[in-house]
């Protein structure tokens, strides 16, 4: 009955590891996919995260049950107390609702959902560009996608003026997409200056802010500064939804461990919005798997383990800082032509290079560099090892 069903196109992140994985070269270099690696180019397990999980083995008690459609309700409170602050004026006056999801998309998805069923403004605006799963996931939960500029390629800065504009003339209401730091692809933060006005005027047109947090820390080392830009919208009393994900800061790619968070106007507001999230997860997947959020849970309500984590996760966002330094430097030795600071002025896993798309197919094809399309690079794909590489190619695509 599918025989006449057309082939899928690959995932254009995705797809880039299985065309890398494709090829024989021992050259190779995977930039595509946004997942730590050791200077050794391997996947990272963190000491405390093995420490956790032995910890978990080790109780007794310890059982297999389903968790509650909500999940694991230590996991939600640490996690909203992770983003929003101990201090946060939303969650002592128990205005949060917080559910367990499955990693960052999960959270996405479920909160669009949400949305979709009970906001009045069903539409969204996703920054230009953004992750390339936003408009899927916001598209499938029954939201209409809109863009706002956020991206100027000449300055390869934001486009703060074009935001603004965007937003201003946005319908009262509407929803807005905010990356909460490190940008994904562009690697181009607002200042803290910029978002407070960003702020004022979402606040003044009633816009609702959608956070998506999938970097927390790995974009400075801290956990806080990364945090800035929401709890600057959580300190003004309004409402707000919060898509948190631990794929990058604490390595659970593969848990599928995140949050979502809704601040809202009272604590009575927060227990009806609770149950009606139950409401959108129940028939989509019943409710969230144990592992992921036992093991954040352990480190987040441990001292000791909570700042053994913040070594190492400060250790991961310093060795991409200094990737950045390295392939600045690397590109200025070779006199490559063209205007490189932005590869030390972005934050975050990505450089977004501004090579076109023939440059980058030029590159896989002859020095078996893989990346998305866009000229997105990871830099946690990165070593001193393959710097010259990527730099002898970066050169030999700007000046072929
Ligand atoms: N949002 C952004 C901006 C991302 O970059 C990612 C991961 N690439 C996610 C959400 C979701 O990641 P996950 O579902 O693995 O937590």
């Amino acid at each position: 009955v599918f025989a006449g069903l057309a082939q899928a196109p690959e995932d254009p992140i995705l797809g880039v590891t299985v065309a890398y994985n494709k090829d024989p070269s021992p050259v190779k270099v995977n930039l595509g996919v946004g997942a730590y690696r050791t200077e050794e180019g391997k996947p990272l397990v963190l000491n405390v995260v093995r420490r956790a999980e032995q910890m978990l083995i080790n109780n007794p008690s310890r059982v297999k049950e389903y968790l509650p459609i909500t999940g694991l309700a230590d996991f939600n409170k640490l996690s909203a107390k992770l983003i929003f602050g101990a201090d946060s004026p939303a969650i002592q006056e128990n205005r949060v609702a917080t559910v367990q999801c499955l990693s960052g998309t999960g959270s996405l998805r479920v909160g669009g959902e949400f949305l979709a069923r009970h906001y009045h403004e069903r539409t969204i605006y996703i920054p230009q560009p953004t992750w390339g799963n936003h408009p899927k996931v916001f598209t499938l939960a029954g939201l209409t996608v809109r863009s706002y500029r956020y991206y100027d390629p000449a300055t390869r800065g934001l486009d703060f003026q074009g935001l603004l504009e965007d937003l201003g003339s946005a319908p009262s209401g509407a929803i807005v997409l905010l990356h909460a730091c490190a940008h994904n692809p562009t690697g181009v933060d607002p200042t803290l200056d910029q978002w407070e006005q960003i702020r004022q005027l979402m606040r003044s047109k009633a816009l609702l802010p959608f956070f998506d947090s999938a970097y927390q820390g790995f974009a400075s080392g801290s956990l806080d500064q990364d945090a800035r830009s929401v709890r600057m919208f959580v300190a003004d009393g309004g409402e707000l939804l919060m898509a948190q994900s631990y794929a990058k800061n604490m390595g659970l790619y593969g848990e599928r461990v995140g949050a979502l968070s809704i601040v809202c106007g009272s604590a009575d507001v927060a227990v009806r919005v609770e149950s009606q999230l139950k409401l959108v997860i129940r028939p989509m997947y019943s409710n969230p798997p144990i592992h992921g959020a036992s093991i954040v849970a352990t480190i987040l309500k441990d001292s000791a383990m909570f700042n053994e984590w913040t070594v190492e996760l400060k250790g991961m966002a310093d060795r991409i800082i200094s990737m950045r330094q390295q392939l600045f430097d690397a590109l200025k030795t070779r006199e490559t032509p063209g205007d490189w600071s932005h590869i030390i002025k972005q934050i975050g896993m990505f450089t977004f290079t501004g090579l076109n798309s023939d440059q980058v197919a030029f590159m896989r094809q002859e020095y078996h560099i893989y990346m998305t399309s866009d000229g997105r690079i990871s830099m946690a794909g990165l070593s001193a090892r393959t710097i010259p590489h990527l730099a002898d190619a970066i050169h030999a695509a700007v000046t072929k």
